[in-house]
């Protein structure tokens, strides 16, 4: 079991004194299963960790936002220590009763985490997933006397914790007091202790810590005192493939005793029990996202300051009619694709699709074309226009692209630049009174991907077919751009007359 512990020299033995009545561990003979026995309160019913369920929690209005200025402090002194079970720091209080019920002083972090050769470690869930490690930071309600009292009392103690997820990108820095190996090494062994220069806790966050799940729970490590105020955040922090790697090559490096061993340290969730998961309501349901905007494009991509550019206002009185070009057929948009993937591009909410149905009708596209991905481009906040393609001169709320291919080229990337090689269908999206359950089957998992490059796979798979208007016979047709960088003019357009509606109510 772990035997690694980063303290802050602040008296924090309280809880190990407590805990030095009989031996535990997670695994074996004295694991999580039979910790009831000698602690009673772990087989109590409002235990901790659990398995959070977005869907299942309620938001409290009452809620309010963490604020990143609570974390700056730099405490004066940090130290790591090895009393058996993780890292221990101390410093600052939280004073805000729109986020934690009384004032709480951090006492000590510590972090949970995979075993050797394991991907996952994490305490809590969520959504049946559970990630690579968990950061707790550990808080004491400072109207209690003292770290016993407060074990006693159900707003003793607030934990915050944050997932720790990995990616095989660039290394987080502030993570390093974990990661490093000089710094596991020094305390590798029981009771072993090295100073750490201090830093803020804040330098460990993710970029958005708004978004938070609450419930009361309990430690997670006997006595299992159900005393704690706990938050979790739904944004994980990011480490390196390559820092995970440093970990587990210490792991096998040391000549530990073979009890001994670092990761696995996490204790399996517990049911609720009855228990009520609240989030706050700061949650958007549809706002528009960080990007670049046009004006910075031609800087960079050449194709963007070309001739034949989308979008464009369409001007009905100066389209042509074609008697070539029929009616889309319903029917070609009711297949269900394989797998349908929800992206943050940057600048637009984007499904990927595996296996989308494919348009076989040279009446209406030159070509046989197969949907890849579908994206929405909104207004901004408070704003009510966002669409990119207008209609004599009128813009729209949004507008849906759903983009398809040309199957005679090899490869999405070859018929990107080819002339006819992607043939996009815009639906306008205008704001109605009927709430549009369509469009919440795609916006329900959007808290999720709130941040760049964050994206999610539905569970629900659905049909394209529900996002096009009743009428498919009226709509234009030109050839032009794709709307954002790289620009190439590889599309063939086809814009429906017809918009679909949302409520005023599924915008924020
Ligand atoms: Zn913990
Ligand atoms: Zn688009």
């Amino acid at each position: 079991m772990i035997k690694i512990v980063a303290i802050f020299l602040l008296a924090l033995m309280a809880i190990d004194s407590a805990q030095s009545a009989a031996s535990w561990s997670y695994g074996g003979s004295d694991g999580p299963s039979t910790w009831g026995s000698n602690f009673a309160e772990c087989a109590a019913s409002n235990q901790s960790p659990i398995d959070i369920q977005h869907s299942g929690s309620l938001v409290d209005g009452r809620l309010g936002n963490f604020a990143l200025s609570m974390f700056t402090a730099v405490p004066p002194t940090m130290q790591l220590l090895n009393n058996g079970h993780a890292y221990i720091t101390g410093g600052y209080t939280i004073s805000d009763s729109k986020v934690l019920p009384g004032n709480y002083q951090a006492l000590q972090f510590h972090l949970h985490w995979a075993a050797n050769g394991s991907t996952v470690g994490s305490e809590h869930f969520l959504d049946n997933k559970q990630y690579f490690g968990e950061l707790h930071i550990v808080h004491v309600n400072t109207k209690y006397p003292n770290i016993s009292v407060a074990l006693g009392e159900t707003d003793g103690l607030a934990v915050l914790g944050f997932f720790v997820k990995v990616i095989s990108t660039a290394d987080n820095s502030a993570m390093e007091v974990f990661m490093a190996q000089n710094r596991l090494q020094a305390v590798a062994f029981e009771d072993a202790t090295s100073n750490q220069v201090p830093f803020a806790l804040s330098t460990i966050f993710p970029a958005d810590f708004s978004n938070y799940y609450r419930y009361q729970g309990s430690l997670t490590t006997p006595p299992c005192s159900e005393a704690v105020v706990w938050t979790v955040f739904r944004e994980p922090i990011i480490i390196s493939q390559a820092q995970v790697i440093d970990f587990s090559l210490y792991q096998n490096k040391q000549n530990a005793p073979p009890n001994l061993l670092i990761g696995g340290n996490y204790r399996p969730t517990l049911p609720l029990n009855g228990r009520v998961v609240t989030r706050p309501s700061s949650e958007l349901k549809l706002k528009p996202l960080t990007h670049t905007g046009p004006e910075n494009w031609l800087n960079s991509y050449d194709a963007c300051g070309t001739m034949s550019q989308s979008p464009i206002d369409i001007v009905h009185g100066a389209t042509v009619a074609d008697e070539k070009l029929g009616k889309f057929n319903r029917t070609t948009f009711t297949a269900i694709p394989d797998k349908m993937t929800l992206l943050n591009n940057g600048h637009a909410l984007q499904v990927n699709l595996e296996g989308g149905y494919t348009v076989s009708d040279r009446n209406v596209l030159p070509g046989d074309y197969q949907a890849f991905q579908f994206h929405l481009h909104w207004a901004a906040v408070n704003q009510s226009r966002g669409s990119e393609h207008w209609i004599d001169g009128k813009q729209y709320f949004a507008e849906l692209h759903i983009v398809h291919y040309n199957t005679k080229y090899a490869s999405i990337g070859e018929a990107l630049t080819q002339h006819e090689g992607l043939a996009v269908l815009g639906v306008f999206v205008a704001i109605g009174s009927e709430t549009n359950e369509n469009i919440d089957l795609l916006l329900n998992p959007i808290a999720q991907i709130q941040q760049y490059n964050q994206q999610m796979i539905y569970s629900s798979k659905f049909d394209i077919g529900r996002f096009l208007p009743e009428d498919l016979e009226n709509y234009y047709r030109y050839s032009g751009s794709l709307t954002t960088p790289p620009c190439f003019e590889s599309v063939v357009w086809t814009v429906f007359n017809e918009p679909i509606y949302i409520s005023r109510a599924q915008v924020i």
